[in-house]
């Protein structure tokens, strides 16, 4: 054949073939492939293989900032839609699933699911927005028990229990031995590293009586990690279990510190990080408003009479943060968790965490958990309601906050790696003056005035004296002793003081002890709810309901609004996951809170927690 002949052959049968091969694969123009290394120098890689393959720019075997190497995926605008980690463990479990390297467990204290949704719109891409788009989402998912308070919502969250098993009743409650008020995570054994430890302070899980999801991947693999971060101590305990660690803000000092239960001295990195102090960092700003002026026309407006004057943070935007200090202190340490900048303080020790723990990087090639409780949400409705306008800004800067952890992740360990899931401790009321402005049936409870007012009761029917001893949310206390020394019937006493509460202003129903105890609960959804929120040996006796809209709490009016009750507002929080190796994107309906934990440790393929009620949410699973 000749030399000419035998290129035309050659060169038809190469068009026959780039022809075949043409939509699955082919190499890239000159343009295509400047502007896919210029998108590639963008998320800090560079190298590699590229071809264009399936209507997409494919990268292999890119080395990115940390060195690692790795898959990427670029959209016809070379905008990144994938970033695979080589050594991601795809594929390498049971029924041919991966198991995440790091669970990022998202609790934002106080966040009922309305709040999530209402200011969809102004969330970036990459924050909310991943989980709501991207990941799974079930707009119906409440707790089932009755008392939405921080502690019994952190209890439950990574438990999956309800709180007659786990025992966190409240935040407090009376101590049956002592008779004296507990805090849910005080334990007087257990101290703080390297500062003061003040009457009840969270320093141990002691009082959590069952395991969560994070106690149970340590039983499986000692190795993984699990840290717990939260701005209360409560929340953080809650989230550690009995075997990880928690991390809690101080008031005192700024820092986020713990106890000797966890550790006998701090490690390295906790130690360099604050040697400089960044707790001050945020000393000589303010709060003013994130977005335009207009964004905020859903929310109502700010300084309204019955925000309340607290730590020094005023009434109206701008907000100082400093509470009142002149130098960094124990008042501007307080007071600016009360604000946004408590959020932005956690987020610079969780990059610190992450990098000193080197989180999803185990090298043991097991799975580590890191349970964050943002605080400043709840501190914000708290004082101004969910209704304000506080509230919407502070979710917002929340929402870039997120984004700017999840790109950091990716950054660090490629979010095709992670398994991010979002949830709220309770939800919150609007405060009780708006609702009754808006014409609702709405007020306060005292909860002092209510047992002196039952006492008296109680006394004209039974001869003087102080049968109700306590209050502690939402449970009163009887004097059983004080029953049997005067030979009455404790039923009687009970029913009593059940009929002249049930009258009570802003109360909605009673329940008594021996009604709990004997099943003679009405079987109604309410009663529902009291009993999974009742522990026999832990709870008080006679658990008072309040209406909707009116707000019952220890401190009557220090607080503008609050939560704690069984109505939806304070039992609808977010539920949502994201992870596209787990996670099938969707909205979904109904579901429980304990239904998530329940679904992580199924996806980390360990034992369910012991006192778990929460099933697998299968539907939002790939
Ligand atoms: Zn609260």
């Amino acid at each position: 054949m000749e030399g000419t002949t035998m290129r035309a052959v050659l060169i038809s049968l190469a068009f026959i073939l780039s022809m075949g091969t043409a939509l699955a694969d082919r190499p890239l123009t000159q343009e295509e492939s400047e502007r896919l290394n210029a998108a590639l120098k963008q998320e800090g890689c560079s190298g590699g293989k590229m071809e264009f393959d399936d209507g997409k720019f494919e990268v292999d075997n890119a080395v990115c900032a940390d060195g690692k190497t790795y898959d990427l995926d670029f959209d016809g605008s070379f905008r990144l839609i994938k970033k695979k980690s080589e050594n991601a463990q795809n594929g390498s479990g049971p029924a041919g699933k991966t198991v995440p390297k790091l669970v990022l467990f998202l609790v934002v204290d106080g966040f009922p699911q309305d709040q999530l949704v209402k200011y969809y719109d102004l969330y970036g891409d990459r924050g909310f927005k991943l989980l709501l788009d991207k990941g799974g989402w079930f707009g119906n998912n409440h707790y089932s028990h009755a008392t939405t308070y921080t502690s019994v919502g952190h209890a439950t969250l990574l438990s999956c229990a309800h709180p007659y098993k786990h025992g966190v009743v409240g935040n407090d409650w009376i101590d049956k031995n002592t008779g004296k008020r507990l805090y849910s995570t005080e334990d007087a054994r257990f101290k703080y590293l390297d500062e003061d430890t003040p009457e009840h302070s969270g320093t141990s899980p002691f009082n959590i009586k069952v395991t969560t999801v994070g106690d149970e991947l340590i039983y499986a693999n000692a190795k993984s990690k699990v840290i717990a971060i939260g701005g209360k101590d409560r929340s953080a305990i809650g989230l550690a279990g009995q075997y990880g660690t928690a991390y809690m803000h101080s008031a005192t000092t700024g820092r986020f510190i713990t106890s000797d239960y966890y550790m006998k001295e701090y490690p390295g990195w906790w130690k360099a990080f604050y040697e400089s102090m960044p707790q001050n960092k945020y000393f000589k700003e303010s709060w003013s408003l994130l977005l335009p002026e207009e964004a905020y026309a859903r929310s109502v407006s700010d300084d309204r009479p019955w925000t309340r004057k607290y730590k020094e943070l005023g009434t109206r935007f701008p907000h100082p943060i400093v509470g009142g200090a002149k130098e960094p202190s124990k008042a501007y340490y307080d007071a600016m968790m009360w604000s946004p900048f408590g959020d932005l303080l956690m987020f610079d020790f969780v990059k610190a965490a992450i990098e000193g723990e080197n989180l999803g990087s185990n090298p043991a090639g097991v799975a580590d958990i890191l349970a964050l409780s943002w605080t400043s949400h709840d501190y914000v409705n708290h004082l101004f309601g969910p209704e304000s306008r506080q509230s919407q800004d502070q979710t917002a800067r929340l929402d870039r906050i997120f984004a700017e952890l999840f790109d950091y992740l990716d950054k660090r360990i490629g979010l095709e790696n992670v398994l991010i899931t979002l949830s709220a401790d309770h939800g919150f009321m609007n405060i009780p003056e708006y609702s009754a402005s808006r014409n609702l049936d709405a007020g306060r409870i005292d909860p002092d005035k209510m047992i002196e007012a039952t006492n008296a009761a109680l006394s004209e029917k039974f001869g003087e004296g102080k049968y109700i001893t306590a209050w502690w949310n939402p449970n009163l206390y009887v004097d059983y002793k004080l029953i049997t020394s005067r030979k009455l019937n404790k039923v009687e006493v009970e029913n009593a003081a059940q009929e002249f509460l049930r009258d009570y202003p802003g109360v909605e129903a009673v329940f008594t002890r021996t009604q709990m105890e004997q099943g003679l609960m009405p079987a109604t959804k309410l009663a529902k709810q009291v009993i999974l929120a009742w522990h026999q040996k832990i709870s008080g006796d006679i658990v008072v309901m309040n209406k909707p809209n009116w707000y019952l709490f220890a401190k009557p009016s220090t607080y503008a609004s609050t939560h704690g009750s069984p109505w939806s507002y304070d039992t609808n929080v977010p539920l949502a996951m994201y992870g596209p190796n787990w996670i099938k994107p969707g909205k979904y309906g109904d579901s429980e809170v304990v239904d998530l934990g329940r679904t992580i440790a199924f996806l980390l393929n360990v034992r369910p927690p012991n006192a778990c009620e929460g099933r697998v949410l299968s539907e939002a699973l790939n």
